[in-house]
């Protein structure tokens, strides 16, 4: 067997069932049966096999709604994916959850002792006309997953919000920012509504039948939040993310630092530093595959050198800790002017700032990254 023992990785499971599909949603997801759940869990179980032993440093399991799995079948995955990766002891452990499926303390008890360190729980509203609109099936009394995975001992919750939804008032998201402090996160996600044109939520857009987000108030509540968290104690260690201390993702920094991660289940990507995968997300073909022992149908990609260049800017500049010039011009042999043109202008313009030999976005101009970041990529 071929063991890799080079390098680390993270390790991303994707759970692609969901209850029902959110009117927003366009992550690989399907509604799932109980027939589907099984192939699903007994599929990852099989994927996972196929994969060498490696080092892992984290593990993540994603979705859909990794909680529509029961107990057991969670447990094997992490055991599996502990053995085949060979986890250390102690490793970061997330989940990704949704309320309305397994939330109950027995069930937060179970998971800790197969080794969950972390949850993280899609709520994206406390306000109940935003939730219908978004399609979700909860409503905002339905915070039990919180106060169960607390009182199991879970020792760090996350909790994901949404600004930028049509309709929505600065003092609307920052009730739900309220809310979502007062049932006691240690890790925030920020994420801005992105309206895809064939989802349910985009066509009532298009049809005029619900005004489009308007981006003053969506800039008003994502710069209100960021006030907010920090008197709160909460750093903001990444554009969308903020944690109290010794909360943040481990897993997710993996990302960002342009680390290397393995993903399995379908439309899970995986990344060597030489060639990324990435699983189909047909789950009939993913399921056809795994259930005869092969590995699952995987678009293949070569990054080019001046590819992961850009890539590693791009990721560090999103991050509190910034892009190290010194790093930077060791890894590539240029420095951060040369390879990105755009960033003088952006430092002239105020937008990009250079301090202790860290690039990093002028928090005034956050909001505006996607567009700071895409120029360098120029
Ligand atoms: S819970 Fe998440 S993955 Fe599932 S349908 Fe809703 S948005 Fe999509």
């Amino acid at each position: 067997m071929n063991i890799e023992l080079r390098k680390r990785y993270g390790i991303y499971i994707h759970v692609p069932l969901c209850r029902r599909r959110c009117d927003y949603c366009d992550f690989t997801s399907y509604v799932t049966t109980p027939e589907i759940r099984g192939r699903v869990a007994v599929g990852l179980l099989k994927e996972i096999n196929l994969h060498p032993e490696t080092r892992g440093r984290t593990l993540y399991i994603g979705g859909g709604t990794p909680n529509l799995l029961g107990v057991g079948e969670l447990g094997d995955l992490i055991a599996r994916a502990r053995d085949r990766f060979r986890l250390p002891l102690g490793a970061e452990v997330s989940i990704e959850s949704n309320p309305g499926a397994n939330s109950g303390l027995g069930y937060f008890e179970a998971l800790l002792r197969a080794g969950l360190t972390r949850l993280s729980v899609g709520f994206q509203s406390f306000n109940d006309g935003e939730l219908r609109m978004l399609g979700r099936l909860h409503r905002s009394v339905d915070t039990d997953i919180f106060s169960s995975a607390r009182r199991a001992g879970v020792r760090s919750i996350s909790i994901d919000l949404m600004y930028g939804l049509p309709g929505q008032r600065p003092e609307d998201f920052s009730r739900s920012l309220e809310s979502a402090l007062r049932v006691g996160v240690d890790h925030v996600s920020l994420y801005a509504l992105k309206l895809g044109r064939d989802t349910p939520l985009g066509l009532l857009v298009a049809r005029g039948e619900l005004p489009p987000p308007d981006p003053d108030a969506a800039a008003d509540a994502y710069y209100a939040s960021l006030d907010h968290l920090e008197a709160e104690g909460f750093l903001q260690y990444e554009l969308s993310n903020f944690a109290r201390p010794g909360h943040r993702c481990r897993h997710n920094e993996i990302y960002w630092e342009a680390g290397y991660f393995i993903g399995i289940g379908p439309s899970a990507v995986g990344d060597d530093g030489e060639v990324r995968r990435r699983n189909t997300p047909d789950l009939e073909a993913w399921l056809g595959s795994v259930e005869k022992g092969e590995k699952p149908d995987c678009d293949v990609e070569r990054p080019t050198p001046a590819q992961r260049r850009m890539e590693m800017g791009v990721l560090a500049l999103r991050t509190r800790a910034g892009l190290s010039e010194r790093r930077f011009s060791e890894r590539w042999g240029v420095g951060v002017v040369q390879a990105f043109p755009a960033v003088e202008e952006h430092r002239a313009g105020g937008r990009l700032e250079l301090s202790r030999e860290r690039w990093r976005i002028v928090r005034e101009h956050q909001l505006i990254a996607d567009r700071i970041l895409s120029d360098l990529a120029d």
